[in-house]
């Protein structure tokens, strides 16, 4: 019997930016000589080569996602090569999603009409706030009429499906503050909404401003009220919440990031990338220097079933739809046993096999998933 195709979702991490947020914790990095990406690109196409030669034909391009640091600080042609790499090496499925993150201030409307051209048809932008003290304290290098440039400039270049980025709860942040970056959302009317509340990481410059008592960050409840106006502005503003911190006009959610939450099968090329195949985790070296040295494997390694299953919950629960546990192994006793609390509360409701966040819940995501699993 043929065994049949599967869909697969390519993450390609690009880790160099103009220069580190104050705030970042992420994999990137402000070195980005033309040598280092050169050589990096390099790294990127060899890994692919060795996907392709393992995966062979048992699976067919879903989506890609150039996610970073700054992808958007490649040139077009060297994505190009990348994007003909993975067309010559894989099979694709129909009407594939290509997305690629950008920040503004870094793509001029000549390289986001190249993106287009090379098939890019979905992009991410890093707009983060409308206010520029706030990008100010962010260590943004946008303004806010950086992002509504790059906006325009995507439109005119053909892109029909932009999302934008949001943080709210930032250190002297209000309310009304965090409405005047949703208006400005809603005037320039994206697909796609990400709104995600300030992480402060140790060892960042902002975490040491807090630390010192420079900054002061609005405490959980206020927070959490912010959390819940987001929620108001963009479902009245008729965007579907579909995923905690994911908002999109109908037929515009994330095809990418839902295979991460559903669970599907994804490959992550590039330093620190994470890659999830028939039930094996694998995690790249982060370095970029180990990456381009070929020290990649950082590990990789098979999840146990319990490990699959609450995995699939955390994930799962994510999803304002919930999670259908039907033809999982799920041992009913332990599970009610661990809801039962987060059930009387009003955080997660369990009907039959769905297993869902109530409004509040959403809110209070990271606590229901941390005493559920
Ligand atoms: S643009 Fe994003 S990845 Fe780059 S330094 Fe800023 S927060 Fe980090």
């Amino acid at each position: 019997m043929i065994p049949a195709v599967k869909p697969l979702s390519v993450y390609i991490h690009i880790p160099f930016c103009v220069r580190k947020c104050a705030y970042c914790d992420f994999n990137s990095v402000s070195e980005h000589t033309p040598q280092l990406m050169r050589r990096y690109c390099g790294a990127l196409m060899e890994e692919i080569e060795t996907y392709a030669r393992r995966l062979e034909s048992r699976y067919a391009v879903e989506t890609v996602y150039f996610g970073g640091g700054t992808p958007t600080l490649l040139a077009p042609s060297d994505l190009d090569g990348i994007l003909s790499l993975l067309r010559q090496r894989f099979a694709w499925r129909p009407r594939p999603e290509i997305t690629i993150e950008t920040n503004p201030g870094t793509s001029t409307s000549q390289q986001l009409r190249a993106l287009a051209a090379i098939g890019v048809n979905r992009l991410s932008i890093g707009a983060q706030s409308f206010d520029d003290a706030e990008l100010r304290l962010l260590g943004r290098i946008h303004r806010t009429a950086d992002t509504c440039r790059t906006f325009e400039s995507a439109r005119k270049a053909g892109f029909a499906n932009i999302g934008l980025d949001l943080i709210y709860g930032l250190p002297g942040q209000s309310a009304a503050g965090v409405a005047r970056s949703i208006d400005e959302i809603a005037r320039l009317a994206p697909e796609h909404v990400s709104t995600y509340s300030l992480t402060v990481e140790k060892g960042t410059p902002l975490s040491r401003s807090i630390a010192e008592g420079i900054l002061v960050r609005p405490d959980e409840k206020t927070q959490a009220a912010m959390f819940r106006a987001v929620i108001a502005s963009l479902v009245k503003r008729r965007y579907r919440h579909y995923e905690i911190s994911n908002f999109a006009r109908r037929g515009f959610e994330s095809r990418h990031n839902s295979a991460y939450w559903t669970g599907a099968d994804y490959i992550g090329i590039g330093a620190g990338a994470h890659s999830f195949l028939s039930g094996r985790r694998y995690m790249n070296a982060v370095s970029v220097r180990s990456y381009i040295a070929h020290n990649r494997r950082r590990y990789d390694r098979a999840l146990s079933g319990d490990e699959r299953l609450w995995e699939k919950i955390a994930l799962g629960l994510r999803l304002t739809k919930g999670v259908c546990l039907r033809d999982s192994a799920v041992r009913r006793e332990e599970l009610s046993k661990k809801a039962e609390s987060l059930v009387k509360e009003g955080l997660l409701t369990m009907s039959h096999d769905l297993l869902k966040l109530t409004k509040k819940g959403v809110i209070f995501y990271d606590r229901v998933a941390v005493e559920l699993i």
